[in-house]
């Protein structure tokens, strides 16, 4: 038995953790530099306001509506997830942390009643994290996903947890879900699969898996067992390493000056080296690029890239700096309005590898750079608060993202604490 514990509205959820008085009220936050909306809470949804809306064309409207809109707030609500799943691993000892909100676990030796469980792990994380939790329960990944949308539409016990293996409308439940809303089915393949003649979630279940692997692929067969009830999606412990790092962003304004994109692009090296090490890592390659909006009707487009081949794998964010401001004196041109830009490290390497050149020139990383890199990373523990930095960040900031409605990190950074008043 898997348990899909999946948090409601979650970004919109995470914004009332702090402020109590948004409950029941509308809420929309918005995409990096306040672009589009990414997150409803359900009333903003009763509403009208459509997912991915332009924030400026619809503005007018929600807000006399009495809408309240927020800038998203990444620490805040990576913060809270880290807690949700904290919580989560009370309940079991093997967990898959899905996404930011979505967590599978694994219930396979508890005994007790099901239902009275998924009770209780919506009544404790509401509890310790202020946040609301939908609960599917089933036999596979494939259709606990489908109980946990049938809880979220309330058709669970409290509204909040459906066992699949206790609901009595199964087949119907399956023949009214599009094909293209089972997880893990694409659109394309969606689109494919209806010339089939398979056009829901009950259909797949029912086709011939031969039939599917050779037309599609193995994973195609696999959803459509799942969907039957034979588990074939075990619980991915372990997240797979990571291939690669990027950090880049849309500007909140467009750049001209070439010491603005050095201030951006020396803030992103430093982040992907702090991603680097975290998780142990060292890159031998480190790739730039910048590129005008396609958007901008004055100027035609500019795009481009450089990558720069180090002698030795590196986590030092000096280095990356370097090379990173290096690499954007290759393709830097003056006089265009820069929309965009960022750093990739494509080919990374377990930290305690490295291989020995040969006539080698320049040093590798050395006990004293470990050192350095330590303590800069102890300073810069708060993300919503860095501490030291390299200088050629400080030439701009106009890169920096628009985020006028953004709440404070309550969570991760001392001045934005909350404070409670007492009478
Ligand atoms: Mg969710």
């Amino acid at each position: 038995m898997v348990a899909l514990v999946d948090c409601n509205n979650f970004y919109a959820s995470c914004e009332r953790v702090f402020q109590p008085a948004l409950m029941g009220r509308p809420i929309v936050v918005l995409s990096n530099n306040d672009g589009c909306v990414i997150a409803r809470s359900n009333e903003a949804k009763a509403l009208g306001v459509a997912m991915g809306a332009p924030w400026f064309k619809v503005s007018r409207r929600f807000q006399a509506l009495g809408v309240q809109v927020f800038s998203s707030n990444y620490a805040l609500y990576g913060d809270l997830s880290r807690r949700v799943m904290q919580v989560l691993a009370r309940f079991s000892p093997r967990l898959e942390v899905y996404s930011i909100d979505e967590c599978f676990l694994d219930l396979s030796s508890w005994r007790g009643d099901r239902t009275a469980l998924g009770a209780e792990i919506v009544h404790t994380v509401q509890q310790w994290t202020g946040l609301p939790v939908s609960v599917g329960l089933a036999p596979t990944k494939t259709l606990a996903k489908v109980a946990n949308r049938m809880a979220k539409a309330g058709h669970g016990a409290g509204g909040a947890v459906l066992d699949w293996t206790q609901w009595p409308a199964q087949r119907e439940t399956l023949a009214a879900l599009p094909v293209e809303d089972v997880w893990g089915v694409s659109t394309r393949w969606g689109a494919r699969l209806r010339q089939m003649g398979i056009a829901t979630a009950l259909a797949l279940a029912e086709a011939n898996p031969t039939r599917l692997r050779k037309v599609f692929s193995v994973v195609l067969e696999r959803t459509a067992r799942e969907l039957a009830g034979q588990s074939c999606l075990p619980l991915e412990l372990v997240p797979p390493s990571q291939r690669q790092i990027m950090v880049s962003r849309s500007f909140g304004q467009r750049l001209t000056q070439r010491e603005e994109l050095e201030a951006a692009l020396t803030a992103f090296a430093m982040r992907a080296g702090e991603k680097l090490r975290r998780q142990r890592l060292r890159t031998r390659v480190v790739s730039v690029f910048v590129h005008t909006s396609p958007f901008d009707r004055a100027a035609s487009h500019y795009a481009n890239a450089a990558t720069l081949v180090l002698e030795h794998p590196t986590r030092d964010s000096g280095r990356l700096v370097r090379s990173a401001l290096q690499g954007l004196g290759r393709i830097f041109r003056p006089g265009l309005a820069y929309q965009r830009a960022g750093v990739l490290l494509p080919d990374l390497a377990p930290e305690q590898v490295e291989q020995g050149v040969l006539f080698s020139s320049a040093p590798g990383d050395n006990a004293r750079s470990d050192r350095l890199m330590d303590c800069l990373d102890a300073l810069n523990r708060s993300p919503a608060r860095r501490a030291v930095g390299y200088a050629s960040e400080l030439q701009g900031h106009a890169w920096r993202m628009r985020q006028r409605h953004k709440s404070p990190a309550s969570l991760s950074n001392w001045h934005d604490l909350p404070i409670v008043h007492a009478r």
